[in-house]
């Protein structure tokens, strides 16, 4: 079966699913994108997500292609066409086709949306949870903005490429400050030797994951102690437990950072647990 994207009001097969070669987000990378977790078939807190699009959208002024009930149709759609139960989908909007020259265009143009849809392989990723991954750390070397879903993930790229070649998996920005800011392409946390669940305030060094945010919920749920506080490197590794969240893994539990080993070197109770309650918070669409 051949895969099918939505291309600007289309639906069509991956091999013709293309968009112009003047397109902003192709030239400047002038575009957001969201990422849904799909189970069961259904989307995974779209509501969630197609706020923080709204607001993406909003901090770059890029207009709003379509009402967000619109471009729910079109999402869940496109996971229907390609049989997706269990994987995840991509939204992309960007600012749109024009002469390339930095400056917006004028008059303005219309934005490009592109959706594709994509199946998971459920229990590679149950096996690879209950066995937690190596990261490495790296510079955040990445713009003042990163609470933006920009399709601009050149550093990201990078130091996911830098943990491969080191034979980790992910790696975790670290500031000037020596302060854990994310992941390359989820938010950080780690449980203190005193239990304290502890992960990085929202501010504009890292995405407000909507992983983060009802994982959040789950944690004062279970009554367990949280501080939405910057935390070090060298904290980290001191940590009793570390992971990472993100629609795609939901609580991946990281077990050695830069080859130190956390905790027992096996994934901890609390992301265990956590990862297992996750789904009676989130909102099935
Ligand atoms: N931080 C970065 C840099 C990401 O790319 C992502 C997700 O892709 C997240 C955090 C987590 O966001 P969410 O939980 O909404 O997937």
């Amino acid at each position: 079966m051949s895969r099918i994207a939505y291309v600007n009001g289309r639906y069509l097969p991956m091999r013709t699913a293309k968009v112009h070669v003047e397109d902003r987000g192709y030239q400047f990378a002038d575009g957001v994108y969201e990422v849904c977790e799909v189970r069961g078939g259904r989307l995974i807190d779209e509501r969630r997500h197609l706020a923080r699009l709204t607001r993406s959208l909003s901090e770059l002024r890029i207009p709003m292609p379509m009402p967000l009930a619109a471009l729910g149709v079109v999402l869940r759609e496109v996971v229907a066409r390609n049989r997706v139960s269990y994987g995840v989908v991509y939204l992309q909007i960007t600012r749109g086709v024009a002469r390339r020259d930095h400056a917006f265009p004028v008059p303005d143009v219309s934005p490009g949306v592109v959706v594709t849809a994509r199946a998971l392989n459920q229990v590679r990723n149950e096996a690879l949870a209950a066995k937690g991954i190596a990261v490495i750390s790296v510079p955040d070397n990445r713009w003042g903005r990163a609470d933006i879903k920009t399709t601009g993930l050149l550093p990201n790229v990078l130091a996911r490429q830098a943990a491969i070649e080191r034979g980790a998996r992910d790696a975790w920005f670290v500031d000037n400050g020596g302060n854990v800011t994310e992941s390359a392409s989820g938010n950080t946390w780690i449980v203190t030797q005193s239990g304290a669940v502890v992960t990085r305030p929202a501010d504009h060094a890292i995405l407000r994951g909507i992983t983060r945010t009802v994982l959040l919920e789950v944690i004062k749920a279970q009554g367990l102690a949280v501080e939405e506080r910057a935390f070090t490197l060298k904290e980290a590794f001191a940590a009793r437990e570390a992971f990472i969240t993100s629609a795609s893994q939901i609580v991946m539990p990281v077990v050695r950072i830069d080859n130190r080993v956390i905790g027992d070197g096996k994934p901890g109770p609390i992301a265990t647990a956590l990862r297992r309650e996750f789904h009676r918070f989130a909102e099935p669409g």
